[in-house]
């Protein structure tokens, strides 16, 4: 791996190529190619052995010209601001692209949490919450998970902030648990927008889901329920990874008994089965397949792997998995890309529904929320490929087009303060 990778110079160069290929006004462009805000925050916690350590955690704003700021919380050991700056930028691009009422942020901690204790996590979190407590709010930035956090850590976030502000808030935070406002279909959301993203595609080159044989690196909350979600539209699942190594079989993998085994704390690395052989993480991504999802991290199809790449399709479920480089390759090669700001969007398109329900009062139901998501990316589907038609440009371009001109416009019709 590139270990000079730099993900918001790679944010930039993609939009900057987007903004000359679709035309668009490069005046107010200015202002989306810097975050409105960065905070940095230092989090003393007690840990479980009596001793105290300082994390360092950050909190990204990139844009709230379109709605309140939105976007995850990571615990990672890599992460750092430059990274959680590039994440904030993509949020603004995705809910821009999906024409959703919110503006992007990111957040991040710096840490290993398979490394911590739950009540560390517990701490961390409720430390983090009360550092970031100023500048988040139901109607300003509202955190939601991402990667290594999940609805617990967005309940630990959700009754910080309440306490501090003496009054449920469940409005603070999407991705909560059922019991504290949460919303159904929030777990699997991404996961079956990626599903869906992948139907789209392969229906607009006349080709089906059914029968598809789809690899799939990262098995986290993404990669599990796409995997999980494809099976049971008939996609044949070749290869799956996680970080301890990669499985694959020809004939397909039962993603339903092993998101069971991993679910029983089991790592890829360990799972047997007849047919099914043990690969690394880099052999997934070069397996011949017909469509390949990343659902991992960044950077991770770079300019050494994509010219041996075999499959048809990318469909990006991870954020950033593609270096600007690679996509020069992928371009040549006739791969065919659907972008991250898109494919994975159905996470935060579905905590727009949480959100609203929230603030309403009400509850919806599952299949309500399976449709309108459906609904909002096929919608979102036809305008990327609408210019992608007009301006002759791969998939990536067309989506940061139509984002990027909605970000300019809104930002142009709102004019410059002071
Ligand atoms: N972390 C997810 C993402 O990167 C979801 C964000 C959200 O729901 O706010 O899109």
């Amino acid at each position: 791996m590139n270990t000079n990778y730099n993900p918001y110079e790679n944010v930039l160069k993609v939009m900057d190529e987007a903004v000359a290929l679709g035309n668009l006004s490069t005046d107010m462009y200015e202002m989306i190619r810097n975050p409105q805000r960065e905070l940095k925050v230092y989090l003393p916690v007690r840990m479980d052995n009596g001793s105290i350590k300082v994390f360092e955690g950050y909190r990204v704003q990139h844009s709230n010209i379109r709605g309140p700021f939105k976007g995850g919380i990571r615990f990672h050991q890599d992460t750092d601001l430059n990274e959680v700056k590039a994440l904030a930028t993509w949020m603004s691009l995705k809910c821009a692209v999906v024409n959703i009422p919110y503006g992007g942020a990111k957040g991040g901690i710096t840490v290993d949490p398979s490394k911590l204790s739950k009540n560390e996590l517990m701490r961390l979190t409720r430390r983090y919450t009360f550092a970031i407590e100023s500048i988040i709010g139901p109607d300003k930035d509202i955190p939601a998970p991402d990667v290594n956090t999940n609805a617990q850590t967005m309940a630990w976030v959700l009754d910080t902030y309440s306490m501090l502000n003496g009054k449920p808030c469940p409005g603070v935070v999407t991705g909560k648990p059922l019991e504290l406002g949460g919303s159904k279909g929030r777990p699997s959301a991404t996961g079956r927008g990626v599903v869906t993203s992948t139907r789209l595609i392969l229906e607009n080159y006349g080709e089906t889901l059914a029968g598809s044989r789809i690899a799939i690196q990262g098995f986290g909350n993404v990669g599990a329920n796409t995997a999980r979600i494809a099976g049971h539209r008939g996609a044949v699942l070749v290869a799956l990874s996680d970080v301890s190594g990669a499985i694959y079989c020809k004939n397909g993998l039962d993603a339903d008994e092993i998101s069971r085994f991993v679910e029983e704390g089991n790592m890829l690395a360990d799972y047997q089965a007849s047919d099914v052989l043990h690969i690394t993480n880099e052999e997934l991504l070069e397996c011949e397949c017909d469509v390949l999802i990343p659902a991992a991290l960044e950077n991770q199809i770079t300019k050494e792997n994509a010219g041996k790449l075999k499959c048809r399709y990318i469909v990006e479920a991870a954020n950033g998995p593609t270096t600007a480089e690679a996509d020069e390759i992928l371009k040549e090669r006739g791969i065919t890309l659907i972008p991250d700001i898109f494919a994975n969007s159905g996470g935060v398109i579905v905590s727009y529904f949480e959100w609203v329900q929230n603030i309403q009062t009400l509850t919806w139901d599952k299949e309500q929320i399976h449709d309108m998501l459906i609904e909002i990316l096929t919608k979102a589907f036809t305008e990327i490929k609408e210019e992608v038609k007009r301006t002759k440009c791969t998939w990536r371009m067309g989506a940061y087009i139509v984002a990027l001109r909605r970000l300019i416009t809104a930002n142009e019709v709102k004019g410059l303060f002071p």
